[in-house]
């Protein structure tokens, strides 16, 4: 039978987290490098000291802690997650994949397990992006995708910078904010959306993440009389994008379920009710987890823009902003996952992650999979955001048989 973690331990420390920066609609403020995020660290460091863990910083403030491994040399499976919030946060958001970590350190210590190879929880830094506008930040610098200079010298809205705070809070480490070589990572999280729930789920296992691709686009037409200008003829920008949101709605539900449309960021020129507006813009969020059929609905989005826009004499132009590509998660983690799901009998579905995680960058640089739980109503950024200590917990009996499923299919650890 497959060991379980101890789902009470986990919920109190949750509880407890969440008391840190609690706001008075029942969530948390945490935002990344203030004094509330050093204090969650604070009390989950005391927590993983206890349980025999050593911790180290690296320059970028990512948090490491060990269990050791009776061959301490080898790659360490890494268990990581975040524990800054949104200004309005909710309970568990990036907490419940620390302190899941930490369950399945504690419970391999409860069970007089020892591994060949080490186990670390991962603090990533400022994975929330909210105070500090790089979301996954942490993450970012440690796989390379973000120089760490940059990252020092990004701003919050009173001027401080991520590394005077990094500095003030003693978090500018020592370890190098590059990446050591670790066997695997494993990152436990809710949902964040409302498909488990609904489904009647208990466990996601997430073999990807959604790629997206943000686009800015300007119409430019010609201003006109709203009165006097007949209807035929005018060269109006928003009758374009009238068009082009109805196109792309619809070429968006071609490709359902996994395809999302996000038109955002409208803005006019001049604004005026009177006058047919020169120039409307406005941004588009495209998603899919599969890059052929991305760039697919990219393709249908510029012929979309170019039909609607010729009959009506306006120009159209479209700049890409962002670039995220699809994440695929490595197999033999994925698989892990998979046989730890099977292993304890929870209903179950392979699924992507519509939300960017620390994951994501990880997984550039490392065998990488992720564990999801459902949330109520799929809320999440939300200080409502909740789950069940019984989800909670199923979630943590996944984790631990996935790395435990790890160990053995690593080194053969006999102990495992
Ligand atoms: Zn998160």
């Amino acid at each position: 039978m497959a060991d379980r973690v101890d789902g009470k331990r986990l919920w109190s420390r949750l509880m407890a987290m969440a008391e840190i920066g609690a706001t008075a609609r029942g969530g948390s403020n945490r935002q990344a490098l203030s004094d509330e995020d050093a204090a969650g660290r604070a009390l989950f460091l005391d927590w993983a000291r206890a349980a025999g863990c050593h911790a180290q910083t690296d320059e970028i403030g990512n948090l490491f802690v060990r269990r050791p491994g009776r061959d301490d040399a080898l790659p360490a499976i890494m268990i990581g997650s975040h524990l800054d919030t949104q200004p309005t946060g909710g309970r568990f958001d990036g907490a419940y994949g620390v302190l899941g970590g930490l369950e399945v350190i504690e419970t391999l210590n409860d069970l007089g397990i020892s591994s060949q190879a080490p186990v670390e929880v991962v603090v990533w830094t400022n994975e929330e992006g909210s105070r500090f506008q790089h979301s996954m930040m942490g993450s970012a610098v440690w796989s390379g995708k973000l120089g760490l200079e940059d990252a020092r010298h990004l701003m919050d809205a009173a001027g401080r910078s991520v590394g005077e705070e990094l500095d003030r809070l003693g978090w500018s480490g020592e370890r190098r904010a590059e990446r050591n070589s670790y066997a695997s990572t494993f990152e436990l999280h809710i949902e964040q959306g409302p498909i488990l729930e609904r489904e009647a789920v208990d466990i996601g296992v997430v073999t990807g993440v959604q790629g997206f691709r943000w686009y800015t686009l300007d119409l430019i037409g010609q201003p006109a009389h709203a009165g006097p200008t007949p209807m035929e003829g005018r060269s109006d920008p928003a009758r374009a994008i009238a068009g082009i949101i109805s196109g792309v709605y619809s070429m968006a539900a071609e490709f359902e379920p996994w395809s999302r449309a996000t038109f955002a960021q409208f803005t006019s020129r001049p604004t005026s009710p009177n006058t047919v507006p020169e120039a409307l813009s406005c941004s588009l969020d495209l998603r899919h987890p599969e890059a052929s059929i991305l760039d697919e609905m990219e393709g249908r989005f510029r012929e979309i823009v170019v039909s609607e826009c010729g009959p009506l004499g306006v120009q159209g132009e479209i700049t890409v902003d962002n670039d995220s590509p699809p994440v695929e998660f490595d197999r033999v983690c994925t698989d892990a996952v998979q046989a730890s799901v099977d292993a304890l009998g929870y209903s179950n579905k392979k699924m992507v992650s519509g939300a960017g995680h620390d994951a994501c960058y990880v997984s550039s640089k490392c065998p990488t999979s992720m564990i999801f739980v459902p949330c109520e109503g799929g809320l999440s950024h939300n200080e409502a955001e909740r789950i069940t200590s019984e989800q909670a917990e199923r979630g943590a009996n996944v984790l631990l048989g996935a790395v435990r499923a790890m160990m053995h299919h690593l080194i053969g650890d006999a102990d495992v």
